[in-house]
């Protein structure tokens, strides 16, 4: 987790640019520069790990997964890989997800004891004819693969279920803390788009439940040709409405990235009578290395690094927009 000290320090090394002026549009990069765009808090040190790559001409590919692996190993983020929150039976599982620019994707459900989900999700469309290993194949293949086995449950995050235990109420709740799960975007020097998905999902979740995140469509779309989308937020809602592909789908149509993501946003918002406990979040980038982001609820950010550095956005949101 970035420190407050940190976090202006990102904040400010991103320019002097009010930060109302970023969340009123979308933003056109020069072609050959790179950009990198992910999702909450977490997204400004991941963010600074993908840009080392970009920056020397590395491809997106390499950028995103470098990237959320940063947020994966750090045990103070409690919504992905190590040191994340466990089901509602103690057990912490991981979703991940990563495409590459030919349509290429890779993706672990359910995964136990592994502390870089993504990796052993690049090993899956990489290494097998398959998109998707869940649960204990997975866990096998991960290790086939050269993965350690280790304990990822942190004494805090057990601490936590522990206590959790004592009500075992399960009701999600919005924006109980402002970092979740980690969905990156990259757009490198060469014009290739990438995205990557980690996360422990919804804490005290039923054992075996799976979210949007590993879900090719769902939790993230890449299409080198148009863009590339991701989600964070209530996943079954995500799932529903299919809604990283449905964001690409709206870039294809004409609409430029926050658009896109608004018009999935408003999918969610019709399927559903109240909104109280349904937080999604979507981030976008276009091939002309536009970007943008919108959700139903205030509170969702995310963040951005291009040639004018790295920084933190607010995001617009439905619930005051109509
Ligand atoms: N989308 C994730 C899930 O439902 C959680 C999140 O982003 O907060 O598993």
């Amino acid at each position: 987790m970035i420190s407050r000290k940190k976090f202006l320090k990102y904040t400010l090394l991103g320019g002097l640019t009010p930060f109302t002026k970023w969340t009123k549009r979308s933003f056109s990069q020069k072609k050959g520069t790179p950009v990198v765009i992910s999702t909450w808090n977490h997204g400004i040190p991941a963010n600074e790990a993908a840009w080392k790559v970009l920056a020397e001409s590395g491809s997106a590919l390499n950028a995103v997964e470098a990237g959320v692996r940063v947020v994966e190993a750090d045990p103070e983020v409690r919504t992905v890989g190590y040191g994340g929150r466990p089901d509602r039976d103690g057990f912490v599982t991981l979703d991940a997800c990563i495409m590459d620019q030919e349509n290429r994707c890779g993706s672990v459900g359910a995964l136990q004891h592994i502390k870089h989900p993504v990796s052993v999700a690049r090993k899956v469309k990489e290494e097998t004819p398959h998109v998707m290993l869940v649960g204990d194949g997975a866990l096998d293949f991960a290790m086939e693969q050269g993965f350690e086995k280790e304990n990822i449950l942190t004494d805090k995050a057990r601490k936590e279920w522990e206590k959790w235990k004592k009500n075992a109420e399960y009701e999600p709740e919005v924006n109980i803390e402002n970092h979740d799960t980690i969905g990156m975007l990259a757009l490198d020097k060469q014009g290739n788009l990438s995205g990557a998905c980690t996360t422990s999902g919804t804490a005290w979740k039923m054992h075996g439940r799976v979210g949007d995140s590993p879900i090719i469509g769902a939790g993230l779309f890449v299409d080198n040709e148009v863009g590339a989308a991701a989600a964070t937020g209530l996943g079954e809602e995500v799932i529903r409405t299919c809604g990283s592909h449905l964001v690409v789908e709206n870039m294809r149509r004409g609409d430029d990235p926050k658009t896109a993501c608004k018009k999935a946003v408003r999918r969610i918002v019709r399927q559903n009578d109240a909104l109280n406990n349904i937080q999604v979040g979507f981030i976008a980038i276009n091939k002309k290395g536009q970007f943008g982001g919108y959700s139903v609820q205030e509170g969702f950010n995310y963040a951005v690094f291009d040639k004018i550095g790295n920084r933190l956005l607010d995001s617009s949101y439905w619930t005051n927009s109509e």
